[in-house]
């Protein structure tokens, strides 16, 4: 058994690049810290169309500044656990840490984005 301390001492500094390699949660190999990987995927605000993501310090941003469909550059980024096939093309992946303690109460975690500027809406994907 890891202790806590332990996990908390080396999370920060793995990448976890060998962790859910075929799987979307378990524990990392390289530092044993339980991962979930999660998918964000962009969209329009106004068509709700899905766009192109990427990750900019951290951020998950829309590729294009504006839709190519309405021309807004409005748009919120959707959390999900499970993605379909169809939505790979546009969907930026994480492996987020999870402690022992969230690892029950995961389902009803509640994502805040750091900047609280842009609308964000959570879902669980498994309703
Ligand atoms: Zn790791
Ligand atoms: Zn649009």
């Amino acid at each position: 058994m890891r202790s806590l301390f332990d996990l908390f001492l080396k999370k920060s500094t793995c990448a976890h690049s060998h962790a859910l390699i075929s799987s979307n949660e378990g524990y990392c190999p390289d530092c044993g810290a339980y991962l979930k990987k999660y998918f964000y995927i962009v969209r329009c605000s106004r068509c709700d169309l899905k766009r192109e993501a990427k990750i900019y310090f951290g951020d998950v941003l829309p590729k294009e500044k504006f839709c190519t469909n309405c021309g807004s550059k409005d748009y919120y980024v959707e959390k999900l656990d499970a993605i379909s096939f169809i939505d790979i093309p546009y969907a930026i992946h994480t492996k987020e840490v999870i402690t022992p303690e969230q690892i029950d109460i995961v389902s009803a975690q509640i994502w805040v984005d750091k900047n609280g500027t842009k609308p964000v809406k959570y879902l669980t994907g498994s309703a």
